[in-house]
Order: C-alpha cells, then structure tokens, then sequence
C-alpha cells in the first residue's frame, strides 16, 4: 500500500477486491471460462469507475469546504480541480500546503495591519504635539493683549509679532503635512523635464541668501560644479529637495561656516551632494534621520524652527523619482547629503 495513494490508485485497488469475489464464486460454480472472464472484466471496470467518481466527489466536497473558508474569491472550481489532477502529489497534502501559505499570508498581513495602527497612533501623537506649541503661543499672546497688554506700547508691538510668528510656524507646519499626505497617497505626477540643476541650485541659494547670511555662512559651489548640468525630474519637486538640504545646512551649519554642493557623473545618473560643516550627527541616529519627526536634538530643532517632517518630505520625492539618498557625517565636521537623479 502506498504512503499517500491517489484517489485512482484507491479505486483499481478497491476494483481487484470487488472482482475477487464473484470470479471465485463463479469459479466454484465451474462456469465457462470465457463467462467468467467477462463478468470478472464488467464487475472491475464498474467497480473501478463508481470508486473512483465517488472518491472524487468525496475529495472534492472536502476541498470546496476548505477553500470556502480559506478564498477571498468566489469560485475556486478551477484551482480545486488542478489540485485534484495533480498526478505526483495527493490532493489532500497539495491543500494542507495551500492552506499553510493561506495561514502564512494571513499572518503577515495581520502583521502588517498591526504596524501601521501603531504608526497611524504615534504619527496623530507627533501631529498633535507639533500643532500644539504655535496654537499655545497664538492663544497666550492673544490673551495677554486682550487682558491689557494691547494698551501698553512697550509690548503690544512685540506680542503680536510673536503671535505672527507662531502662525507663519502653523501654515508652514500644514503645508509640510499636506506635502508628507499628498507624496505618501501616490496619487501626485511628476512631471519630468530636462533641466539644468546647477542653475536651480543658485535659485535656490538667492532665495535662503538671507537666511545664511544671519549665520555668515556662504552658499557655494564644489570645484568642477561651476557649470551648467542637465538632468531628468520634476524641477518644482526637486527644488524643495534642495532647499530642504540647503536650509537644514544651514541651521544645523557652523557660523561663518560654508555649504557646498557638489556634482559628479556616474554612469547613467547624476550625483547631488550638498555638505555643511556643521555639528554633525552621531552614528546611531542616521538610520532613522529620514523618518517623520525624527529629530537629532529635538530642542535644538525647535528652536530653528524645526519640524522633523523636511528629510521624510525629500525621501519621499526621491523615491518618486525611483532614485535613492543618502547621508554621510562626522561629529564635528560635518555632514552630506548626496541623492541620485538621471542625466539628461
Ligand atoms: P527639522 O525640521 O527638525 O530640521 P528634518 O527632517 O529636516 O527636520 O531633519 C531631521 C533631523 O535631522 C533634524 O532635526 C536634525 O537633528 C538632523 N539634521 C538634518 N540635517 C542636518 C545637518 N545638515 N546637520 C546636522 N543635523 C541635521
């Protein structure tokens, strides 16, 4: 007998049984042999088809019931059959496997599911911390003007500006979750053009001239990267890459300091580094720099007005565009960044 015999192999066996006994029978009886041997061949061939329709039907019922439990799709008629007409396996043990790999997804979707509850819970916690610092400030500012300080010149002036400050940090702060929303849902195009990197990335040093020039720090070029470089992307996406990169160059950058950006071929794509020689960040932070509200030194972020969400917002173009980032630091030194784009 074998190990794990099909459902053909259990109807010849049950035929040759069902066809022993009327042969001796018929022997005994001493009929002509040419009737026996038609008898004996008629009982087998009928035995052998109803065991083996039955045995089908039995297996089948079995399989549907399972697969009834285990399928998302309505018929699974096709799928069943070719299990059932697997000649090396039989198709008990081919649907305990099938129902193994169903428990398996299962597994890791629920898995999944897990992960991201907890991510949805800790990234509303982070959303509702960040909005609260400016919200508590507007509403302070507004009262103390309100309870008398609007009358007192020496203040009212300052107040408010400090209120306006708090509410330039708000829209800032939505429109960085609007972006981190709008990337995340897939549903933006990018709209690629060949353009001249190096002529954005002096755009976009004009505009935060000011911004480094409180910190005497000079907004400059790497030796060979003074010229005109063309590559493909989205150059409204890849522009708030830059000044994301730049501008944290700058808060996290040393005074009198300088930021670099860099360009180098390789092969098919473009190299974009852009250096500070800021404080650097230590070892064990730059796995996790590019996460949402990930922060080095959350008060010194706060205080550059800082909301954690910059790096995950340029992460995230990067990998629209399907090229990669990456960062380099030394404490001390200093820090790059250097993320890929194709060239045109
Ligand atoms: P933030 O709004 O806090 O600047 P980012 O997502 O832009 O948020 O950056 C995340 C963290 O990475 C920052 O809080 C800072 O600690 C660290 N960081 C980013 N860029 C630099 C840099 N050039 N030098 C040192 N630290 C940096």
């Amino acid at each position: 007998m074998r190990k794990n015999p099909s459902p053909g192999y259990i109807a010849l066996l049950s035929a040759l049984i069902t066809t022993v006994i009327p042969v001796v029978i018929l022997l005994i009886f001493q009929l002509d042999i040419w009737q026996t041997a038609l008898i004996a061949i008629a009982t087998f061939a009928g035995a052998f088809f109803i065991s083996y329709y039955l045995l089908q039907i039995f297996i089948y019922r079995k399989i549907k019931l399972i697969f009834k439990v285990i399928s998302r799709f309505k018929s699974q008629d096709d799928r069943i059959q070719e299990l059932i007409s697997k000649g090396d396996e039989d198709p008990l043990s081919a649907v305990s496997k099938e129902v193994y790999s169903w428990m398996l997804d299962n597994k890791r979707e629920l898995d999944q599911l897990k992960e991201q509850a907890n991510f949805r819970r800790e990234f509303l916690g982070n959303v509702s911390h960040e909005l609260k610092t400016p919200i508590f400030s507007i509403q302070g500012y507004i009262h103390t003007l309100l309870d008398g300080a609007l009358e007192d010149k020496a203040v009212n002036r300052k107040f408010l500006k400090k209120a306006s400050r708090s509410t330039d940090r708000l829209v800032e702060l939505v429109q960085e979750l609007t972006s981190i929303s709008e990337l995340q849902s897939g549903k933006f195009e990018l709209d690629i053009k060949k353009f001249d990197i190096y002529e954005l990335v002096r755009e976009v040093y004009e505009l935060l001239e000011d911004l480094a020039d409180e910190k005497q720090i000079k907004l400059e070029f790497k030796k060979h990267s003074n010229k005109a470089v063309f590559v493909k992307g989205d150059r409204k996406k890849i522009s708030q890459v830059i000044t994301n990169l730049v501008v944290n160059a700058i808060k996290y950058g040393a005074r009198e300091g300088v930021v670099l950006t860099g360009f180098y071929e390789m092969d098919k794509n473009l190299l974009i580094e852009i250096s500070d020689d800021g404080e650097g960040i230590a070892a064990e932070h730059l796995p996790r720099l590019f996460e949402r509200f990930y922060r080095v030194d959350r008060h010194r972020s706060r205080e550059e007005g800082g909301s954690g969400l910059g790096l995950a917002i340029v992460k995230h173009i990067i990998e629209a565009h399907q090229q990669t980032i990456n960062v380099r630091s030394t404490i001390g030194k200093g820090t790059t960044f250097g993320f890929t784009l194709p060239r045109a």
